[in-house]
Parts: structure tokens; sequence; C-alpha cells
């Protein structure tokens, strides 16, 4: 599973800077750093601690701003 860690204080911007939509900037556990949608949505994950019983834990999402930006194309060939 991958944890993302928000990014804080870290003088980011909260806009995209080419479309303007709102967005955070985490870095993945790989060290990547990743623009999202500030927006979150509501989705359910599915906790199989116990197989025999799984549970659904409804929580906040976040997408890949990537997925959503017009100028996302730019961002890909580093650009950004
Ligand atoms: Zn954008």
């Amino acid at each position: 599973m991958l944890i993302f860690q928000e990014r804080k204080g870290n003088g980011m911007p909260n806009q995209c800077k080419r479309c303007q939509a709102p967005v955070i900037w985490v870095r993945s556990v790989n060290g990547k750093p990743m623009i999202l949608n500030a927006k979150p949505e509501k989705r359910i994950v599915i906790d199989r601690t116990d197989p025999s019983n799984p549970v659904g834990i409804v929580t906040d999402t976040y997408t890949s701003h990537f997925s959503n930006c017009p100028f996302a194309n730019e961002f890909r060939k580093g650009k950004g």
C-alpha cells in the first residue's frame, strides 16, 4: 500500500500554476512529488487485516491532478 505524506511548510503552491485549480502537493513513499486535486472524494477502503472479516472504511481520497489538468502533457515533459 502506498502511503503519502502531506508536505507542509515547503512553499509549494496550493494552486496549479497552469489551470489555477486548487491542489495539494505531497511526496510519495518513493520520494517523488505528486500533485493532487485539493477536493477529496469519499471512497471506501477495505481493511483485510482479518481476511475472514473484511471491514469497509469510509475515507477521504484524492485523485492525481494529472488526470484532469488540461495542461498535464506539459507537466509530463518535465517543464512544469
Ligand atoms: Zn492544472
